[in-house]
């Protein structure tokens, strides 16, 4: 039983000047956290009982889902992230350290690295595959703006887990579980969330999606229709292809649909050759932001890029250079049904589409070619039209050619069309609780992570990864559960399920508040007791409402008559005999 009296907590009537949000607020205010340092938070006793229950409860969703929990370290070396490019690539956002030797270690802000060594290091058999493993762990990164207390702070809890198979179908099996283990952890957290492609492009089939929960305070913005579309605004264009008249352009070239071996090697190379900063470019990013399959006249097939999804200032020459020697394969059937993103006679972002049909005409109308908004502003060296017969290289948006001004001013707009059609969208904030992603093969490569298949031939490793931000989610559901006077915690995760006070001066008031918390406890319903003798009535209430927990039960002058008032937190007061405390606070 937790008892105000001896309960390490002080609550504070006045708002921490540095709060700006209402959960940080109440979190500091109600004794769940304390600042220690900019971004960087301490854990008082009421906190961490709700974050161990909200552990808990992806804990058992993370075993029902067949993850296996380990723990590594945060304080790692810098090798296996020189491996991966991320002791670079992840910037100023790393915390980097030196040990007494002058050698170079980092405090980890996710670990994909370290899971592919430590399955690199055991297994060496498809038969041990497929495998699924997670940590609750401590991440840290140096966050350019740590905002609203925890929800973005510089150390945090995360749950990581990884998922290791031989091919793509069993990694599809993998990400197919772990997305319905986030849906039931959020729904048994009572935590809204709306399932956002964080990917770019059209047609959904989308293979990194984020978890956000609905909130004006979110730093992410998505799209979603009423037709089940939704979206980060970061991963989706939605503005109709662009018409260009620019016929000068180009030799004739014929597009071919890119096969899955292609598709590989294509995103490797990208990786490779234009890193993204925080995690990879996947098939699905590569499929439907980079690659036009072409055949030259010459009759030799290769992989033209043409533009990386979000990021202008890629390295294109080296992702060419990075594909040159490779040869396009047609896409087969498999292939088609492996990426939804592919249609036959792909050709690149947003797909253009099949080439359309043109009618038979006396006089061919002047060529005219349909450009993508997207791929035109990412693009550097070449570009894609949707015409059998038409390719442009060395194509530079601004300076090749204008289309009307409509390119810079692609965002998407609140009533844009679904870009799968199912309607008009509509545009919300949100927070990123969770994050589930296919990674590929990248991390098995760089770190040589491969099994022997059943012909005795080696395969590399398709991982992926899945994240869910235990303290963030913490504060979304301060966020999402809290009134003008206080914290109002589902029961799920309350620090406590009633809140008993002995309100007056009586001994035999205290006395009654024993009985029933004892009482309670006994038929195991968490108690928090407030039996504090020189605090007023009117404080113990405040504190009852600014603590959050859901049922409060007040033990005074009704007791002559046998009587207490109940109080749901977050509906009505009732008055109600001592008898009745069991079932109304019923769990
Ligand atoms: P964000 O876009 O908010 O910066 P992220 O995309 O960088 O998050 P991931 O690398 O996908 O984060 O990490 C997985 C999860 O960890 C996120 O979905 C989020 O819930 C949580 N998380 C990430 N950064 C922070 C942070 N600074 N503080 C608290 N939680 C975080
Ligand atoms: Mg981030
Ligand atoms: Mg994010
Ligand atoms: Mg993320």
């Amino acid at each position: 039983m937790l008892r105000m009296s001896s309960l390490f907590v002080r609550t504070l009537r006045e708002d921490p000047a540095d709060a700006e949000v209402a959960s940080h607020r109440l979190l500091v205010r109600a004794g769940y956290i304390r600042r220690a340092a900019p971004g960087i938070y301490t854990w008082l006793p009421l906190g961490l009982r709700v974050l161990r229950k909200i552990e808990r409860i992806v804990r058992e969703e993370m075993e029902a889902a067949g993850s296996q929990e380990v723990h590594f370290p945060a304080l790692l070396p810098r090798e296996p992230y020189e491996a991966s490019g991320r002791w670079s690539d992840y910037g100023p956002t790393l915390f980097k350290l030196k040990d007494r030797k002058e050698s170079d270690y980092l405090l980890a802000p996710t670990h994909e690295e370290l899971f592919t060594l430590l399955v690199k290091d055991m297994y060496s058999s498809y038969k041990d595959l497929p495998l699924s493993l997670y940590q609750i762990q401590t991440k840290y990164r140096d966050e350019a703006r740590p905002r609203a207390g925890v929800i973005r702070s510089r150390e945090f809890v995360m749950k990581d887990a990884y998922s290791f198979d031989v091919d793509e179908a069993g990694l599809d099996a993998s990400y197919a579980a772990m997305r319905s283990a986030y849906q039931r952890i959020f729904a048994r957290l009572g935590l809204p969330f709306v399932i956002c492609s964080a990917v770019s492009g059209a047609m959904g089939g989308s293979r990194s999606e984020e978890f956000l929960f609905p909130c004006e305070i979110g730093e992410d913005a998505f799209v979603r229709s009423a037709g089940g579309y939704a979206a980060n605004t970061e991963a989706v264009t939605t503005v109709p292809p662009v018409e260009v008249d620019s016929s000068s352009f180009g030799q004739p070239i014929e597009i071919v649909t890119p096969g899955a071996s292609t598709i590989a090697t294509l995103v490797d190379a990208v990786n490779e050759a234009a890193p993204k900063p925080d995690g990879l470019w996947t098939a699905a990013d590569t499929l439907k932001n980079v690659v036009v399959a072409a055949v030259h006249p010459d009759g030799k097939r290769e992989v033209i890029v043409i533009g990386l999804p979000g990021d202008r200032d890629v390295d294109m020459k080296r992702v060419e250079a990075a594909l040159a020697p490779a040869e396009v394969e047609m896409a087969t059937p498999e292939d088609l049904e492996a990426y939804p993103e592919l249609v036959p006679g792909y050709i690149g972002p947003q797909a253009v589409g099949p080439q359309s049909a043109r009618p038979a005409e006396a006089e061919p109308p002047a060529p005219r070619y349909l450009l993508d908004p997207h791929v035109a502003r990412g693009s550097r060296w070449v570009t894609g039209a949707n015409k059998p017969d038409v390719h442009v290289v060395g194509l530079v948006y601004g300076r090749d050619f204008e289309a009307d001004g409509s390119i810079e001013a692609a965002e998407v707009r609140a009533g844009d069309e679904a870009p799968d059609g199912s309607g008009p969208l509509e545009i919300a904030k949100g927070i990123e609780v969770g994050h589930i992603f296919q990674l590929g093969r990248k991390y098995a490569k760089a770190l040589g992570l491969s099994v022997l298949d059943e012909n005795g031939k080696s395969r590399t490793v398709t991982m992926g990864s899945y994240g869910i931000g235990i303290t963030r989610v913490l504060a979304a559901l301060a966020e999402e559960n809290h009134d003008g006077r206080g914290l109002m915690w589902p029961a799920s995760v309350a620090p406590a399920h009633v809140h008993i006070v002995a309100a007056g001066k009586d001994d035999s008031l205290y006395a009654a508040a024993e009985e029933i918390a004892a009482g309670l406890e006994a038929d195991g319903v968490e108690v928090l007791l407030d039996d504090r003798r020189k605090v007023s009535a009117g404080v113990k209430f405040a504190d009852y409402e600014l603590l959050g927990v859901p049922f409060g039960v007040v033990v005074g002058r009704g007791l002559a008559e046998g009587r207490v008032e109940i109080r749901d937190r977050a509906g009505e007061t009732i008055e109600a005999p001592i008898e009745q405390v069991r079932e109304r606070v019923g769990e």
